[in-house]
């Protein structure tokens, strides 16, 4: 089912973004956790995709278990930076004949230790050029990446958001933010979104911190500020596992309880393929809000698997 279908019927999702698994060893761990979560009936998954190679014909082979042996909707993440068109339109038919109907479209990042992303006179430079000419081409469901404390790259905010207009306008059916932990930001990205008339919904994407490491790491990757508040928090425990999980989790909740309460259009939660912050953060949830509780109830019926 398209991911539009399922808005139709949802005034809110809650979906599960997954990597596919590097080894044997960690693929048997990832199906553990999976198997897990899949349980809460998420609205939708997702399966990202190695904008460098490695894992790219995984991506795809997760997505058809998840989509046709599981039966979940599931959604597959494509990068377009080092790929032609002819690619591009290659990979857009094997999604489309193994009968995937959503698509999360991203240009990737530059590869690490170079500069700059170079510009492709074969392929796509924006993830906006890579939206449209899927849009153009192929009948998908488009998810596109959006940024509340604006792109790395960009020079400014208006900057980034006069490109995301442009995303959306070249055929993005929806946008899922980069991780944040400042609620403040995601509120005043959705009013900027607004003046610039993008009225799709804007699904906040959330990853709890669960060991003090990730705090710098996840800064450092993608821009996200961590707030004093959450670094006076974790300080204390800085070697303490347990506790920094306990916090990282209180402090999820907290976000998330938020967000909901002030009408954001769901949760796409970064899983990091494990499975107890997420479940613990649907338990808090579906004690406060009906349609949580409704998709815990409904978690009750096991996964369809092949006999
Ligand atoms: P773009 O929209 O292409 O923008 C990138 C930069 O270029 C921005 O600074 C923007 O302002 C600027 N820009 C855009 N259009 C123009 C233009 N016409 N002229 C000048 N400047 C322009 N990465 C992966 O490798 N695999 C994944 O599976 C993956 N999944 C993701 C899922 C989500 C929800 C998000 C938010 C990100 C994901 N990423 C993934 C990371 C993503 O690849 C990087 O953030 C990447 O750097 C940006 O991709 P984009 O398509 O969102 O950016």
């Amino acid at each position: 089912m398209k991911i539009t279908e399922i808005f139709k019927k949802q005034e809110r999702t809650f979906s599960f973004e997954f990597f596919p698994p590097g080894d044997y060893l960690t693929a048997v761990k990832f199906g553990i956790n999976a198997g897990q979560l899949m349980r809460l009936s998420p609205s939708f998954v997702s399966i990202t995709y190695g904008a460098g190679g490695g894992t790219q014909s995984n991506t795809f082979d997760l997505v058809n278990l998840f989509q046709n042996d599981l039966k979940f909707t599931c959604m597959a993440h494509y990068t377009c930076v080092n790929a032609s068109k002819e690619k591009i339109a290659y990979d857009m038919r094997v999604l489309h004949d193994m009968g995937i109907e959503n698509v999360m479209l991203i240009r990737g990042d530059k590869p690490k230790n170079e500069p700059l992303i170079k510009p492709n006179p074969a392929g796509f430079n924006y993830g906006s050029d890579l939206v449209r000419f899927v849009k153009e081409n192929y009948d998908f469901c488009i998810g596109a990446g959006a940024y509340p404390e604006k792109h790395v790259e960009s020079p400014s905010m208006e900057e980034d958001i006069k490109n995301m207009k442009v995303k959306v306008d070249s055929g993005a059916d929806f946008l899922i933010t980069q991780m944040f932990f400042d609620n403040k930001y995601y509120w005043e990205f959705l009013e900027k979104a607004k003046k610039q008339s993008i009225k799709c919904r804007i699904i906040p994407g959330i990853i709890p911190i669960t060991n003090f490491k990730q705090i710098k790491k996840f800064s450092e990757m993608t821009g996200a500020t961590i707030p004093e508040k959450i670094k006076k928090k974790m300080e204390p425990y800085r070697d303490n596992k347990k506790e920094i999980y306990k916090v990282g989790l209180d402090l999820a909740v907290e976000q998330v309880h938020e967000l909901l309460k002030n009408g954001a259009p769901g949760i796409h939660f970064y899983t990091l393929n494990k499975s107890s912050a997420a479940i613990q953060l649907y338990e808090s949830l579906s004690q406060n809000f009906k349609d949580v509780k409704i998709l815990f109830e409904k978690s009750l019926k096991p996964p369809v698997t092949k006999p």
